[in-house]
């Protein structure tokens, strides 16, 4: 299996501009940022999304909430409020099929999607 961007961000064959890194997690900024704070918290064990990492690997699905509760403080969104979205398969836009949660904050977000039509 080849590597997905993610993987080779990880493993610094892919340049980023990384906020927050732990044993078990990386976070780096979007490159097309949605919102004034806009950081993707990646596992560094990959899992094609949000559903197969806590079918697999609860332990570390927590780790990347962590990670992700670590990265809203060092940012300073965590009191305002701050929004994670594991965005899973074609309708919800997933292009990368290594999990990662999308961190976004840093002024009001508005409805995370549009009503039925
Ligand atoms: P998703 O559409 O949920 O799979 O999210 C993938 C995200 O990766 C998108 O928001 C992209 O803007 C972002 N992205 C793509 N390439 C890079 C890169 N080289 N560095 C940082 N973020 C990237």
């Amino acid at each position: 299996m080849s590597d997905t961007l993610f993987e080779r961000i990880i493993n610094r064959e892919v340049p980023a501009d990384i906020v927050h890194e732990t044993e078990t997690t990386i976070a780096f900024r979007d490159i097309n940022p949605r919102a004034t704070t806009h950081v993707l918290v990646v596992p560094k064990t990959r899992y094609r999304n949000v559903a197969e990492l806590a079918a697999a690997d609860p332990g570390l699905l927590a780790d990347v909430v962590n990670t992700a509760a670590k990265v809203a403080e060092l940012e300073g969104v965590a009191e305002a409020g701050y929004r994670l979205t594991f965005n899973t398969g074609e309708d919800a836009g997933q292009t990368v099929f290594h999990v990662h949660g999308h961190l976004l904050g840093g002024s009001s977000l508005g409805p995370e999607a549009r009503p039925p039509k």
